[in-house]
């Protein structure tokens, strides 16, 4: 045989035990054994429930790939193309190039990526669940709630921080709800701010039973030990959106948790999505000994593969039972390709299922037999503990369980300070982003969407929206400049997406930063002024006066996003206005284009530099305008839209139907709100003036 280099891409259950297993059948002069992987150690993910909820160590539940695979060689890199064609794989290398390296063959075992942005703004506002990263994280952020609920003297607030809700009800999901629940009940005894009751885990699933794939006696057996031990179980329910202050759900309610963790999704890889080979819900279809469908040396296991097991003809599961037994298969199988021999197809008997609940109980399915109940946990415990990798991580991993069945678990939350902070968040129409009084923390500017600022009217209960903000716009700067608390309350009026900026990271940007500044500043400046505070008439008449008393009709020429930059020009130059409404195909609000557009395409027929000049002329409204401009609804009061255009500095304002219909209804107008205005202060100064003014307005066409 000659010498043969095999590349792995992973460092999960299926890539560790190919090379294991490769290693223990050929000879280094044999094969050379290459490990790609991300990180330099393997997760055992069943036991990552067990470290989030502090019950053992969190390298207890890892283990070092180079020191699992002796004589194979391990790169911690990051694979960024597999070129199939070109037989090689590219990852980056010291100086941040992209490198390749060759291969005789190549096993995929890259497993699956966890994918929040399955439901809106999950991923801005929940824990995901999938590496050690993520265990370590939401441990930290579980027991900073406890503090925070022991200094909370706000009851409505400290049952907040008290509240968790776990997304998914599958395997992962339940284990680390029970492991939760086990941790934050079996701490209350070391605060004195709240008790158990104040304590609310939530555990929210869309199918009307947890752990789909156990028998129906122990999914109820399961449901009812959790539900006895405190846990909330919310079966048929879907979320439908998460926000800073929960979870929503499909029928519009929202539930209130401090912490939100989500164990479903997955996506692929990114290295296979660009593969075009035959790929069933995104994972790579394999032969059945497991090669890529036409590939002489490609082969793919693991959570990226779908492989039909030929014990049932049916797809492999994607559970670490069958990744560790396909790892070991493929390997078999190249070992036959080197010496002649024909494959065999993937054949595995599952060997059973088991799941912990919590409580030190569990439920198991293993060779035929059901068990469940404190049993089944010790079982649990030692099947996993025989699976371990090496005899010091068993010893280790089995004196933490001891220890925690005595002992009370460890509450110091250890983690790296994120004092300088830029994220991102996500609200429904309707929530509030802050409120007047709460203290000032952070700086938000809009990426889409539009929210209100609302002022709390005085002598009554309650808020009204006082002026519009949209994209570009930014909030809580001026309380941050004068480290306040917040001055006005700010609502979503429909969805809404803000980059959010702690108070460190915005004074060092802003800072540093002089053109932003001074934008800043001088937004400071225009809100300071309270821009009503010397005309309270005018404000008072503005607000009971309807919109439509202001109301123009929508001009005879509108355009559509695909009208080209010739159609713009051709229109605004004739159009009395100096705009025009941009409507989609069903004649809603999608832009106004106006002459800073021409400015816009501009630069960017400068950017498309040798176009020709008939591809700029055809160049489309969509390239340079930009969409969603602030808007009033027909329904706001007058005084929202005469606030809404001072804030912007502008002198006319889109109206449309509502909030959620962009229809468009006309547009309002500053001047004629400040001729009204006028008329209004004459009027109660000398009604006789005030007439005659009015009819020669009128007959001015005013
Ligand atoms: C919380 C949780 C609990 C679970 N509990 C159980 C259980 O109790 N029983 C069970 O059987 N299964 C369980 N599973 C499922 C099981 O863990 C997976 O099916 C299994 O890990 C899949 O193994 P894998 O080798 O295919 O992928 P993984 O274990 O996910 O490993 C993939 C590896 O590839 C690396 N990688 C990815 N992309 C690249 C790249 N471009 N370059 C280099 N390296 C890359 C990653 O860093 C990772 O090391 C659980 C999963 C989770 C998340």
């Amino acid at each position: 045989m000659s010498h043969t280099k095999i590349v792995i891409i992973g460092g999960g259950f299926a890539a560790v035990k190919c090379a294991r297993t490769l290693r223990n059948r050929l000879s280094p002069d044999e094969c050379e054994i290459v490990v790609y992987s991300r990180e330099n150690h393997m997760v055992f993910h069943p036991l990552l429930a067990d470290v989030a909820g502090a019950s053992i160590h969190p390298d207890s539940a890892a283990a070092t790939i180079r020191q699992m695979v002796p004589g194979v060689e391990c790169s911690t890199k990051t694979v960024e193309r597999i070129d199939i064609s070109g037989g090689q794989i590219e990852f980056q290398n010291e100086q941040g190039q992209l490198e390749g390296t060759n291969y005789d063959h190549l096993v995929i075992a890259c497993g699956a990526e966890s994918n929040l942005g399955i439901i809106p703004g999950m991923s801005d506002h929940s824990f995901p669940f999938k590496t050690m990263r993520d265990a370590l994280a939401l441990r930290s952020h579980i027991i900073d709630q406890l503090e925070s609920a022991e200094a909370c003297s706000d009851p409505k607030r400290r049952k907040f921080h008290l509240s968790f809700v776990i997304i998914g009800g599958g395997f992962s999901g339940v284990e680390l709800a029970g492991e939760v629940n086990d941790l934050i009940r079996d701490s209350v005894r070391f605060y004195s701010n709240f008790s158990e009751n104040d304590i609310s885990i939530t555990l929210v699933h869309s199918q009307s039973q947890i752990l789909p794939e156990v028998s129906p006696t122990l999914r109820d057996f399961a449901l009812k030990k959790m539900q006895r031990a405190g846990l909330k179980v919310l079966l048929s329910t879907r979320a439908a959106a998460a926000t800073p202050e929960g979870v929503g759900l499909q029928d519009g309610s929202l539930m209130r948790a401090a912490t939100v963790v989500c164990t479903i999704g997955t996506t692929p890889s990114p290295i296979i999505q660009h593969l075009e080979v035959k790929k069933e819900r995104g994972r790579l279809v394999t032969d059945s000994d497991m090669r890529l469908n036409g590939f002489r040396n490609v082969w793919a296991v693991g959570d990226c593969a779908y492989i039909t097991n030929a014990f049932d003809d049916k797809p492999a599961p994607t559970t670490g039972q069958f990744a560790e037994r396909e790892g070991r298969q493929v390997a078999e199988n190249i070992v036959r390709v080197l010496r002649g021999q024909p494959t065999r197809p993937f054949y595995f008997r599952p060997l059973g299922q088991l799941c912990s609940i919590g409580g030190h109980r569990a439920v198991a399915e293993m060779f035929g037999f059901r068990i469940s109940g404190i049993l089944a946990w010790f079982m649990w415990r030692g099947v996993y503990l025989l699976k371990l990798p090496s005899w010091a991580r068993r010893m280790r991993v089995g004196t933490d369980w001891a220890w925690d069945l005595i002992f009370p678990r460890d509450l110091g939350a250890f983690t790296a300070n994120q004092s300088q902070h830029v994220s991102r968040a996500y609200y429904r129409p309707g929530d509030f982003i802050y409120r007047k009084g709460d203290p000032a923390s952070s700086f938000y500017a809009i990426e889409q969407g539009e929210v209100e600022i609302l002022r709390s009217i005085e002598g009554a209960e309650g808020y009204k929206p006082f002026a519009i903000l949209g994209p570009g716009d930014f909030i809580g700067e001026a309380a941050l400049h004068h480290s306040e608390s917040y001055l006005t309350s700010i609502r979503a009026r429909t969805v809404v997406r803000v980059v959010v900026m702690n108070r460190d990271a915005f004074s060092q940007h802003v800072g540093t930063m002089a053109p932003l500044r001074d934008i800043v500043a001088e937004s400071v400046k225009r809100r300071a002024e309270n821009l009503w505070l010397h005309f309270p008439a005018a404000k008072e008449a503005l607000r009971r006066e309807p919109l439509s008393s202001f109301l123009d009709p929508i001009p005879s020429e509108t355009l559509r996003p695909d009208n080209t930059l010739e159609q713009a020009v051709t229109l605004l130059t004739k159009s009395s206005n100096g705009f025009l409404f941009v409507l989609d195909d069903q004649q809603r609000l999608w832009g106004v284009s106006n002459g800073a557009d021409l400015t816009n395409a501009a630069q960017v027929i400068d950017y498309k530099q040798g176009e020709s000049p008939q591809n700029v002329k055809n160049m489309q409204l969509r390239e340079f305008v930009s969409a969603e401009p602030v808007t009033v609804s027909s329904d706001d009061s007058s005084l929202v839209a005469a606030s809404t255009m001072l804030e912007h500095g502008l002198t006319w304002i889109p109206a449309v139907v509502s909030k959620n219909d962009r229809h468009l209804k006309g547009y309002i107008r500053m001047d004629k709100m400040s001729y009204w205005l006028l008329q209004q202060a004459v009027e109660q100064t000398n009604p006789l003036v005030a007439r005659s003014q009015a009819a020669a307005g009128l007959a001015n066409g005013t």
